[in-house]
């Protein structure tokens, strides 16, 4: 049941994973020896400035080169590193080996990191956050944290605090996959997140339906009355990038622009890191 190949080029197991208790053991057996076996990789997706096409981040996508399965997608592990309390360890490992690939990188560009709401529950996230800048020498400017709706959902006063000492460090704050799920604009006002990514259906139904227009552009007007940037997720094509600009998103991301990749494939034109040897095909070209 294992097929290869799939739109990312990860194989799925989807059938293979829902098929007994016994193999989701054996999955979280290998995903603890994976860790420790150092079989997690990240990939970087470029973050763009709508108009200008200016790199302005990197979001950090984690892989897991699985001995026998191949390259696994995260949407199929983070839930049971999640359940079985191992996200604690991932993500430390995600947030020192992203501020320390991002650290060789020109100062303009940022790391967009992703943040379980179990770490956020259940680790003691500030010091290892802090703990990924200083090894690194990552300046906080620089790191970008990428929470989802989810977080929001289990609300909690200690959240807040968490979220607000990270902005006073100088990191930032990305509130992700914006208008999906749980919605409701009055954790908005609790907050004051620095960007909205605006979830990836609505770019998707950008063309076929005309009201994910208006919500893109409803979405555009909240962040900037309320003074966060937006960025529109999953742009696939030429025409949905032209009606996003002229929707005003501020920022894009998406295969059209730039598939995520792993560092070693990385060129940043303007920058320290030049990479010999990469093919061109899969070479990510940043300035
Ligand atoms: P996300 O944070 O919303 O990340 C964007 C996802 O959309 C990525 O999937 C990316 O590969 C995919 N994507 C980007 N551009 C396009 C596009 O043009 N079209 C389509 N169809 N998809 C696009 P990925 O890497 O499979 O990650 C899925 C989710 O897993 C992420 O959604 C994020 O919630 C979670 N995740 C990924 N990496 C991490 C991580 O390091 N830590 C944590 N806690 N979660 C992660
Ligand atoms: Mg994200
Ligand atoms: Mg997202
Ligand atoms: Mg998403």
């Amino acid at each position: 049941t294992i097929k290869a190949g799939g739109r990312n080029g990860f194989a799925f197991f989807n059938q293979a994973m829902a098929a007994t208790a016994d193999e989701r053991h054996r999955l979280e057996v290998d995903f603890r020896e994976g860790l420790a076996r150092g079989e997690f990789e990240l990939y970087y997706q470029p973050l763009v400035d709508a108009v200008t096409q200016q790199l302005r981040a990197m979001e950090a996508l984690v892989r897991w080169n699985h001995p026998d399965k191949g390259l696994i997608a995260p949407d199929r592990f983070i839930a049971m590193a999640e359940d079985t309390g191992l996200v604690g360890a991932l993500g430390e490992w995600i947030l020192q080996t992203a501020c320390a690939e991002a650290a060789t990188w020109p100062d303009h560009v940022k790391i967009a990191v992703n943040i379980s709401p179990v770490q956020f529950r259940k680790t003691n996230l500030l010091d290892v956050i802090m703990c990924a800048l200083v090894d690194s020498g990552l300046p906080p400017e620089r790191l970008e944290i990428e929470i989802t709706e989810r977080v929001l959902l289990e609300w909690q006063a200690d959240h807040l605090s968490i979220l607000h000492q990270l902005k006073n460090l100088g990191i930032s704050v990305a509130l992700d996959d914006f208008g999906t799920g749980y919605s409701s604009l009055s954790y908005l006002t609790t907050f004051p997140f620095d960007k909205l990514k605006i979830d990836r259906s609505f770019t998707r139904d950008l063309l076929a339906r005309d009201h994910c227009g208006a919500i893109v552009c409803a979405i555009v007007n909240l962040g900037r009355s309320l003074d966060m940037l937006t960025l529109a997720e999953g742009v696939e094509s030429e025409a949905q990038l032209r009606m996003l600009r002229a929707a005003g998103v501020d920022q894009v991301q998406g295969y059209y622009i730039g598939r995520p990749a792993p560092a070693r494939d990385l060129v940043f034109e303007t920058g320290r890191r030049q990479q010999a040897g990469a093919r061109d095909t899969d070479t990510i070209r940043l300035s």
